[in-house]
């Protein structure tokens, strides 16, 4: 039905649309990753990085997607059997508590219920309980990509400073950083993991870790099994502007461009263009009659929409994935499945990265045709509400 000589509509939240800027980078001649030229490139993406992370600390960029970045933060500070504390944020808090036990830790999961953040009161019981500090390291997803709730970072660490508690903070940025507000050195973070296809604007194909002095220090002492990930030998080649390996090079063009346009633009700016677009998605979402699966912030603590995506629960009896079926198969147009626990239940619509006001609208007009297309029970004027939330005006 949909008209293939139209660029595909891309609307999952991540991988997200690249921008003709960064693609044309991406399209340039592959250098040589030995030469001058390399090393110029490498220390303005390092620096660049460095400016959006929000950090003075060292950064380490590895051809991997966001589980490499994920597995560096962990066997780079801590040894086989310490406990990591992990808060249940959704499906990829999960995936993160699996790939740590498999790497021998001893992962203790704070229960949650998939529509709510980390709960900083929780953790800071648990934390002022191991008075033995076998707790090692907390980790925290930001943004949980499979429920579009975003935790409070800074509550985060407050707890670990109310407790008095030397572990180490891990923070997954993975769908949040260049999107959602995000300070790494103010907040006190130990290493920040993130990826490039998401808030980025890149394919993936980039895994990034920044990490703070107290980090490095737990490195020298960690002895989980480290080869292609280890930081030492990465930030040693790094200082100079080379990697270790062969590295990405033609992503590098497009993470350096992608950077530039995030620093152009000002982090404060695109911070407030996602909170923009995610309000209008909630306002056609209400609008509709149908729930979003983040609590509203304040019922919960810790809890905040997510200005990257908005999951949107299915009403009783209707499935999430027939709708997809149908977005796509009329409109070209993808949208973000449920996973795991939410599967079949939840759509999710991706407002971040390359993401303008025409963007949006076009998004939530095709949900709003789809729902009707699929016999979904909803009430229309979903569209009309986004634009008096972009636009001011009430739509009268
Ligand atoms: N963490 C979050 C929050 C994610 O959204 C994802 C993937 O979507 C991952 C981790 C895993 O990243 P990857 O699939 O790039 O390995």
């Amino acid at each position: 039905m949909s008209v293939a000589s139209s660029r595909h509509f891309l609307q999952i939240p991540g991988p997200t649309n690249v921008p003709d800027r960064v693609l044309h980078a991406i399209a340039k001649p592959t250098i040589d990753h030995r030469g001058p030229d390399f090393a110029d490139l490498a220390l303005e993406v390092f620096d660049k990085l460095r400016a959006v992370v929000r950090t003075s600390a060292d950064v380490v960029i590895y051809p991997s997607s966001g589980t490499g970045a994920w597995e560096a933060a962990l066997v780079n500070t801590l040894s086989p059997g310490d406990a990591v504390l992990m808060c249940e944020t959704g499906h990829f808090s999960g995936l993160w508590s699996e790939l740590a036990s498999t790497l021998g830790l001893r992962p203790e999961t704070i229960a949650g219920d998939w529509r709510s953040g980390a709960d900083p009161g929780a953790i800071e019981q648990r934390l002022r309980a191991d008075t033995e500090h076998r707790i090692k390291a907390v980790a925290v997803v930001h943004n949980e990509t499979s429920t579009g709730v975003v935790s409070d970072i800074p509550a985060v660490r407050a707890a670990l400073d109310a407790a008095d508690h030397p572990a180490l903070l891990l923070v997954d940025t993975i769908s949040s950083l260049g999107s959602v507000d995000y300070r790494h050195d103010d907040w006190g973070v130990d290493v920040t993991i993130s990826c490039s296809q998401k808030g980025l604007m890149l394919p993936p194909g980039i895994g990034i870790n920044a990490i703070s002095a107290k980090a490095l220090l737990a490195a020298r002492s960690s002895t989980l099994l480290k080869s292609y990930w280890d930081w030492q030998p990465m930030l040693d080649s790094g200082k100079q502007g080379y990697f270790r390996f062969t590295p990405p090079t033609n992503l590098l063009f497009g993470l350096r461009e992608a950077l530039s346009m995030l620093l152009e633009e000002g982090l404060d700016e695109v911070v407030a263009r996602h909170d923009r677009h995610a309000a209008a998605t909630r306002a056609a979402v209400r609008a509709w009659g149908l729930e979003i699966l983040c609590r509203e912030p304040g019922t919960a603590p810790g809890t905040h929409h997510s200005s990257a995506l908005t999951a949107v629960v299915m009403p009783p009896g209707h499935d999430a994935d027939d709708l997809r079926e149908i977005i796509l198969d009329r409109f070209d147009t993808s949208l973000g499945a449920g996973l795991s626990k939410v599967a079949k239940k939840v759509f999710r619509i991706g407002h971040l990265g390359a993401f303008n006001d025409a963007t949006l609208l076009g998004t939530l007009g095709v949900v709003e045709a789809g729902l009707g297309l699929a016999g979904v029970p909803h009430r229309t004027g979903g569209v009309t509400a986004a634009i008096a939330e972009l636009t001011g005006r009430s739509g009268e």
